[in-house]
């Protein structure tokens, strides 16, 4: 199991002023770009330093971030691993960007990246076996909101308040009773379902972002390889996950409270599961939220991808010190 966390500063938006650029990256002793410094919101002079297996500025394009970060990830996937990819950082600092991405082919996200290169490969090695090997993907698709899980692949009316519960299955692994798993074998087909299901999420229509901000969105790709002697499957997990803001500076008030201190909870619980990867301990406190359980950090011998997104300016300073932070407990090898 290992973890590599890699951070992603976003370009300024419009209505963001260049004089209020906090970030800056610099190249590590290998001459890699590798560190990124912040000023200590306190004192103008000091800087901070942390230091990351890669550290992309607002130059970086989607391909280039798929190329280096997303694409060596699938080849371990096909060899029977699985991989659990995360984008973690405050509202706004470009999580959903980086996974689902924009509409058009050049801004397209992680995800559809990644079933496009799946496909593809899939498609690939079916040919060079002359029919000796099929592939299958299917996938599942859940939020988790205030602790509980709902299945994105069904319509909210179905959804019973408490969410789908969590059992343990043969061989230790958790898995949601009831989650459906949706056979899916082309790009196009995961486009029309994929669009489908983020209407499912836990959103009011005027509200979007303040509300999807509040859940974890965990899509999961499995794919099955048969030939004639063995079936194998594996599994990536691509998670766009809660924004990571304080709730002491947001004010959020009552419900907002219960759903910040549930979210908080669970990227406390992840912080601390991805440290002890990390450190190589033996005991991984996955059991103390739900994504965690879930996810099963740790259980697996596969490979995490963190990416920390950063949002450039001032107005982010102290959520963005906290989130480096993260990453800089989450990487400590
Ligand atoms: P989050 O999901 O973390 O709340 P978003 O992905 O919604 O953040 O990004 C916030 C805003 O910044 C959006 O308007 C988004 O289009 C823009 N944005 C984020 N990252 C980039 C990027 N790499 N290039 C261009 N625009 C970006
Ligand atoms: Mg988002």
């Amino acid at each position: 199991m290992s973890v590599r966390v890699v951070a992603r500063i976003r370009p300024l938006l419009k209505a963001e002023a260049e004089k209020d650029q906090i970030l800056s990256i610099h190249e590590a002793n290998n001459g890699k770009p590798q560190i990124v410094k912040i000023p200590n919101p306190k004192s103008q002079h000091e800087e901070y330093s942390f230091n990351f297996a890669a550290a992309y500025d607002a130059t970086c394009t989607q391909q280039e971030l798929f190329d280096t970060e997303v694409a060596p990830t699938i080849k371990h996937l096909f060899q029977g691993f699985d991989v659990t990819l995360f984008a973690y950082g405050v509202t706004g600092s470009g999580k959903t960007h980086t996974m689902r991405g924009g509409k058009s082919l050049a801004d397209r996200g992680m995800i559809p990246r990644l079933l496009s290169n799946i496909y593809r490969k899939s498609k690939a090695l079916e040919k060079a076996s002359n029919g000796e090997t099929s592939i299958n993907v299917s996938m599942s698709y859940y939020e988790i909101y205030t602790d509980k899980v709902f299945d994105l692949f069904e319509p909210p009316e179905k959804r019973t308040p408490t969410g789908l519960p969590i059992r343990e299955a043969e061989g230790g692994k958790t898995v949601v009773a009831g989650l459906s798993e949706v056979p899916c074998s082309s790009l196009k087909e995961f486009e029309i379902l994929y669009d489908k299901a983020n209407a499912n999420r836990s959103v009011g229509s005027t509200k979007l972002n303040a509300e999807s901000s509040r859940s974890h969105a965990i899509l999961c790709v499995k794919v099955t390889i048969s030939t004639a002697t063995e079936t194998r499957a594996s599994t990536i997990c691509a998670i766009d996950l809660a924004g990571s803001e304080d709730n002491r500076r947001t004010g959020n008030v009552k419900e907002r409270m219960v759903e910040s201190a549930s979210i908080n909870k669970s990227l406390f619980v992840l912080a601390q599961c991805v440290e002890a990867i990390s450190k190589k301990q033996s005991r991984i406190p996955y059991r103390e939220s739900k994504m965690t359980r879930i996810l099963s950090l740790g259980q697996n011998n596969g490979l995490t991808v963190m990416i920390l997104n950063l949002p450039p300016t001032k107005a982010f300073h102290l959520d963005t010190l906290s989130s480096l932070n993260f990453a800089n407990r989450t990487k400590k090898v």
